[in-house]
């Protein structure tokens, strides 16, 4: 690929510009014909932390090749381009007016480091769906609504964690709450995907409301296991992180009987006042395998423990963490997300504990030239933060800096539906 690079200045066709610096999706180069640019908004991305405000154009026509200077009168374009295995021409191209000397130059340089960055490389893809199932079903279902219902839908739970989604559902009339206090009689309340205790239930039952329920089908089973042991006379130890919006739903199903456990020297600690049976029950929604370290230690300090069904467990997240790990055999990993944002940080902190650089980009025009310039391997991850279609622009410029392979590293853990054991042939004893 290297050996048919070209970085050149080339002349703009008159009258494209109309005096703005244009970055091109593609440019007609006057001997390799159609150069298509996928990275433009990488370039795009470069000039704007230059201090300049480029436009992206669809085309730009390059007439013929330049004898000037790219700092000369005349609008120039600076134009990076290589030849692909299939014959067709890819690259980037940026365009400046004539005259704009400080602009002409940055542009030149900005497309020149790009340039040092084509090579051939894997871009390597790992949990880029940044919703959960609960998550995507219960905002799929309040989508619904807000396509059918003519007022607002209150929600009762957290907002979805990508702003851009969450605006949007505002927008449409949403109305995101934490309390019941805050629907007014006569509202549509739709129940978020960590759901509601039944306190919280029977009272919106008492109120002049229409209710919907989004609650994850998972934090569901595991509420109605902590009903079920507590019903059945048990002290339900729930295992969970404190902080999880699904905290309230499991230990509201019997307040008086539920203690509530986090770490192993919580788990050592918890003293059983009642001498009944013991119930054990692992939030959904955390990481499972760290959880159920915590929940065996409980089970081991007590005789005759009942334990959750194991269906009602989620692996969702501890899949995620897994994926993550894999992806640590990249040279750099994107995290595409919002930088300000816990998950964002946690993913990179993850990263950086295996020794894999790693970058919070909200789209492709942040990525930096100098993160990729030697990587052979570019991790791409979504962080819960990810507006929608962001994962997928940074890939699609990511394909355009040399020939790649995008490949997908996933960990998936389903149940496995149990084998059907046929019968023997039972022959009929001839008479
Ligand atoms: S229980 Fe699992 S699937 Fe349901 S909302 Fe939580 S993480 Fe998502």
């Amino acid at each position: 690929m290297r050996r048919t690079l070209r970085v050149e200045s080339l002349n703009v066709g008159q009258g494209q510009l109309a005096g703005k610096i244009v970055v091109a999706d593609w440019v007609e180069h006057p001997e390799r014909g159609r150069v298509r640019c996928p990275a433009a908004a990488l370039l795009a991305g470069s000039l704007r932390r230059a201090g300049l405000e480029p436009v992206r154009v669809e085309h730009l026509r390059a007439e013929d090749l330049s004898s000037r200077d790219i700092t000369c009168s005349a609008d120039v374009a600076a134009v990076a381009s290589y030849v692909d295995r299939d014959g067709s021409a890819l690259g980037m191209a940026a365009a400046v007016p004539g005259g704009d000397r400080r602009a002409a130059a940055l542009v030149l340089g900005a497309v020149r480091q790009w340039a040092q960055v084509l090579r051939t490389r894997r871009i390597a893809l790992a949990a880029v769906k940044p919703w959960c199932t609960g998550l995507e079903a219960s905002f799929r279902a309040l989508d619904q609504l807000l396509s059918t219902v003519a007022g607002p839908v209150h929600v009762l739970g957290t907002p979805p964690p990508c702003r851009v989604t969450t605006e949007e559902f505002i927008r449409r009339g949403t109305v995101f709450v934490e309390s019941l206090d805050q629907v007014p009689d006569g509202a549509l309340l739709h129940f978020g995907p960590a759901g509601a205790s039944p306190l919280v239930r029977a009272k919106a039952a008492t109120r002049d409301l229409v209710l919907s329920d989004g609650t994850c089908p998972l934090v569901a089973a595991a509420a109605g296991e902590v009903r079920r042991l507590a019903e059945e006379g048990a002290t339900v130890v729930v295992v969970a992180d404190p902080a999880h919006a699904a905290v309230p739903t499991l230990t509201g199903q019997a307040p008086e009987q539920v203690v509530l456990v986090n770490e192993m020297a919580q788990a050592d600690a918890v003293r059983v006042g009642d001498p009944g049976p013991i119930g054990v029950v692992v939030e959904p929604g955390a990481d499972v395998a760290r959880l159920m370290r915590v929940a065996e230690r409980v089970r081991a300090r007590f005789d005759h423990v009942r334990p959750q069904h194991p269906a009602t467990l989620c692996h969702e997240p501890s899949d995620r963490h897994n994926a993550l790990r894999l992806l640590a055999e990249a040279d750099v990993v994107l995290v595409v997300g919002k930088a300000a944002a816990d998950d964002s940080e946690e993913v990179v902190a993850r990263f950086a504990a295996l020794g894999v650089p790693a970058f919070v980009v909200a789209s492709a025009g942040e990525v930096e030239p100098d993160w990729l310039r030697t990587a052979g391997c570019v991790g791409v991850t979504a962080s819960l933060t990810a507006d929608p279609g962001a994962v997928d622009g940074v890939v699609d410029a990511l394909r355009g800096l040399g020939p790649s392979a995008v490949v997908e590293v996933a960990v998936r853990t389903s149940p496995v539906v149990p084998r059907v054991v046929v019968p023997p042939v039972i022959r009929p004893t001839p008479v």
